[in-house]
């Protein structure tokens, strides 16, 4: 049976391979994790079937769901029987998923009708800020999670638009990777006016945490004075479990829900998930996938390589791919890094 060890020339990067069937290779403790809502179902039977036909029928890695309800029994028969691996459906605690006792809730009501007039991107919703809350600092603590080390967090309606040959999370493992990301975006600063504030007092009363390795220059084009919005777009994440249960995170998102932006702004998981691994790992511990092709509504990474997609049967256009545009951070996160861009990336800019 067949599994093959490579170490890419060009990046000493150590990948596990299996060309055809199912891998027989060693495995690391690892799981895709879901939160959604019982009226997800239709859309997240795409991104299973596409995760399943695209990688995990292969790997046979466990899938987590989460929710703030119970799911039903059709929702749990109907992923169930589409999965490879062990299928686990987990209720959120109540006081993962609501207002700590310091938030003020009549001034929150006040923000999301401001933020309604304004028309600001979700601005309006009380659930989709307890389900940032809950994706910044929480979906790590839940017990189901506890078993894991690393995790790849899959939301509904996504696609995966090429075959994935090798163990992702055993690539994460095996090369010190802590965080893998696919598409990387600047913010929409109203929803974050004072994030970066918050980030700094953190940053000074807690100067042992940044990793003297950071990545700064990829969320700050002044040293760390303010904020340039770039961060990595956390609807695809594989990344290590250990990062969020870390002292060092554990302060921070303390930190950033006792300042209540997540209440009184309408802070993102994203934008503190990315800050926090920017500052609080060595610079090569993040990873960019630029291999795995994938749709989020409405960006696309698509690998603008003819070889690599005719090879990996990718069903995506080079001329849709994000990473390049001049709105994405990615080329921002190669330079920082000195990493070698696609021979032709200045065509899909
Ligand atoms: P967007 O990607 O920012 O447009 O937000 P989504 O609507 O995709 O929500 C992000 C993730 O959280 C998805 O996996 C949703 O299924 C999930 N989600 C959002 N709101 C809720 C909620 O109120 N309850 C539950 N259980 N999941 C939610
Ligand atoms: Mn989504």
């Amino acid at each position: 049976n067949d599994h093959r060890e490579v170490v890419d020339p060009n990046t000493g990067l150590k990948y596990s391979y299996v060309d055809s069937g199912k891998y027989n290779g060693s495995k690391v403790k690892a799981t895709f994790v879901t939160l959604a809502r019982n009226s997800d179902i239709t859309e997240l039977l795409d991104s299973i079937r596409s995760v399943e036909d695209r990688f995990n029928k292969k790997f046979q890695y466990d899938w987590v769901f989460l929710n703030d309800e119970e799911f039903t029994n059709d929702f749990k028969n109907t992923v169930a029987s589409m999965i490879s691996g062990n299928v686990k459906f987990g209720l959120i605690p109540a006081e993962h998923w609501s207002y700590p006792e310091w938030i003020d809730q009549d001034r929150a009501a006040q923000v999301r009708a401001d933020m309604r007039a304004k028309k600001i991107i979700y601005g309006h919703s009380e659930s989709y800020r307890h389900m940032c809350r809950f994706e910044s600092g929480f979906f790590y603590r839940h017990k189901l999670m506890d078993e894991y080390e690393y995790y790849w967090r899959v939301e509904p309606g996504v696609k995966i638009y090429c075959d994935i040959d090798y163990d992702i999370f055993k690539f994460m493992k095996d090369n010190d990777k802590k965080y893998g990301f696919t598409i990387s975006l600047r913010e929409y600063e109203a929803t974050i006016e004072t994030l970066w504030k918050s980030v700094h007092e953190f940053n000074k009363e807690n100067p042992q945490y940044l990793h003297k390795n950071n990545m700064m220059k990829f969320i700050s084009d002044d040293k760390g004075e303010s904020y340039n919005l770039c961060h990595f777009w956390s609807n695809f994440e594989v990344a290590s479990l250990d990062l969020w249960r870390s002292e060092a995170y554990s302060k921070f998102f303390d930190h950033l829900d006792h300042a209540g932006g997540f209440f009184y702004e309408r802070w993102g998981d994203a934008p503190v998930h990315s800050i926090a691994a920017a500052l609080f790992l060595d610079k090569k511990q993040i990873h960019h996938f630029n291999d795995v092709g994938y749709y989020h509504v409405p960006f696309h990474s698509c690998p603008v390589s003819n070889e690599f997609r005719q090879k990996h049967k990718c069903v995506c256009s080079p001329g849709d791919d994000f990473t390049w545009k001049s709105y994405s951070c990615t080329t921002q996160f190669y330079n920082v890094n000195n990493l070698k861009k696609p021979d032709d990336w200045q065509n899909f800019t």
